[in-house]
């Protein structure tokens, strides 16, 4: 390893969890239900960031995506390409490298199946005690099944703009997941001032709808000006708009969670609220940027974080095939400049208006 040296550590598998040891950075990780606690030389500490390398990997298998979301940052069409599962292979094992990943979120298209190789990716993925999860929009019974027996979690997507089907559909994707026995059935919902009206409806939705008794929780992400969002007619909500759903949301007991990059905004939104301190323990910042999570394109380059791609200063990123990934990717002055700017501000994103 050139120019860079980690301490002693050891990880082991303990039943259902596996350990993470060293001097100053430790976990705890739940393969069944997906607990995550993480510490440093005391229980009290909180490391800024993983020295061994990511926790969690965002790993763009597919983009191919036959949906044409208005807001997709991607840009993706029917006419994407997949990651080939030797390519796929070799990404974990470079990113992997002190036996520290614990979970690996798929870049998916709406239907799941999109990569063929999609299973014998878990299957290896699990045989290293790292849980697949994923996002899709619409997938079958047999895909359900299949999702189920493999992923940790899966998220389904509600496209209530530009897709055909909007809450219904996502609605009998959850139900069709649920009723596989998924416990970890999430919501993903983008949050535009063009989705906010249905984002109350969906509230009502979760306490009303049967099709929505086995969900987990409710995930608001952040539109980011990128992709098709950038010619479309969206627009981000102001913060007002976001604080008053996310308190109408919790008055109404309802688990809600957000990508790291609207923790400013969370945390904005519990200003004055009693139970404030306990909300923000369980809300983190921004972990990308050589932190706590990872991103690697289809073509097996990574970025801080999947919206960093293309962006001024990550055209190619690295690849992570040809390169040692700590020193020069995890460790790279692009990822420490990131890491030590985002300690700095508490996690706040370095490349986007938020
Ligand atoms: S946002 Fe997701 S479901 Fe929609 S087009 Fe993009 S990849 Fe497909
Ligand atoms: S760098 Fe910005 S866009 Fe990327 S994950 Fe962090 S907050 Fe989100």
């Amino acid at each position: 390893m050139k120019g860079f040296q980690i301490n002693s550590f050891s990880t082991q598998i303990k039943g259902n969890w596996k350990y993470f040891n060293s001097q100053d950075y430790n976990y705890r990780f739940n393969l069944e239900n997906g607990y995550f606690a993480r510490w440093g030389k005391t229980f009290d500490d909180d490391p800024p960031y993983s020295r061994f390398g990511p926790e969690i990997a965002d790993i763009e298998i597919s983009t191919i995506c036959g949906m044409y979301c208005p807001y997709c940052y991607k840009a993706n069409t029917d006419k994407g390409r997949n990651m080939s599962f030797e390519v796929f292979k070799k990404v974990i094992e470079k990113i992997n490298v002190n036996k520290q990943l614990i979970q690996v979120a798929f870049g998916l298209g709406a239907t799941g199946e999109e990569n063929p190789d999609i299973w014998d990716m878990c299957k290896a993925l699990r045989e290293q005690n790292i849980i697949p999860n994923g996002t899709v929009a619409n997938v079958t019974e047999e895909t359900a099944k299949k999702i189920a027996a493999h992923f940790g979690a899966c998220a389904v997507s509600n496209h209530f703009l530009g897709a055909a089907g909007g809450n219904n559909l996502c609605y009998d994707n959850v139900k069709r997941l649920s009723d596989c026995g998924m416990k970890q059935v999430n919501i993903h919902y983008v949050l535009a001032r063009e989705t906010l009206e249905n984002a109350y409806q969906v509230l009502h939705d979760i306490k009303t709808d049967s099709r929505l008794k086995g969900l987990n929780a409710l995930v608001f992400l952040s539109l980011k000006r990128k992709g098709r969002a950038l010619n479309s007619n969206v627009h981000q909500l102001k913060s007002n708009e976001f604080t008053g759903l996310i308190r109408t949301a919790l008055s109404m007991n309802i688990s809600i969670g957000f990508d790291s990059c609207a923790f400013p905004k969370f945390s904005e939104a519990t200003e004055g609220l009693p139970n404030r301190e306990k909300l923000l323990m369980m809300a983190e910042g921004c972990e990308s940027f050589g932190r706590f999570s990872l991103y690697v394109n289809v073509d097996g380059r990574c970025f801080p974080c999947s919206f960093c791609e293309h962006e001024t200063g990550w055209k190619k990123g690295f690849d992570v095939l040809t390169t040692d990934f700590m020193s020069d990717v995890w460790n790279s002055p692009e990822f420490e400049n990131g890491r030590k700017a985002l300690i700095k501000t508490n996690g706040a994103c370095p490349v986007f208006e938020i």
